[in-house]
């Protein structure tokens, strides 16, 4: 267990939450739901601890080896066909197909 004046000096470069451009004027309640649709983060002035670590899972996925390989094929197989798509949007259908069988 670290000291709250650790933790506070560890991650001084966040806003605290009163701060955050994001999630400060929701409802705390709310603010979970609120940060599931962060697509664009402020450049300047930061966001809160929170915000970010909602942000970075929403462009990020832990992929095994074969989902690895089964994305890029996907993917490099629709760009032949002029179609491009995010690799979580291929990630999602390969997910949703595998489910079903
Ligand atoms: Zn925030």
């Amino acid at each position: 267990m670290i000291s709250r004046a650790r933790r506070l000096e560890l991650f001084d470069f966040y806003v605290l939450e009163k701060r955050c451009p994001i999630c400060s004027n929701w409802p705390r309640a709310e603010r979970p739901r609120r940060r599931e649709e962060i697509d664009v983060i402020p450049i300047q002035g930061g966001i809160c601890g929170r915000c970010a670590m909602a942000f970075v899972k929403s462009i990020s996925a832990r992929v095994t080896a074969e989902e690895h390989k089964a994305v890029q094929e996907a993917r490099r197989e629709e760009r032949s066909r002029g179609l491009y798509r995010l690799p979580s949007q291929v990630l999602r259908d390969i997910r949703s197909k595998a489910a079903k069988h």
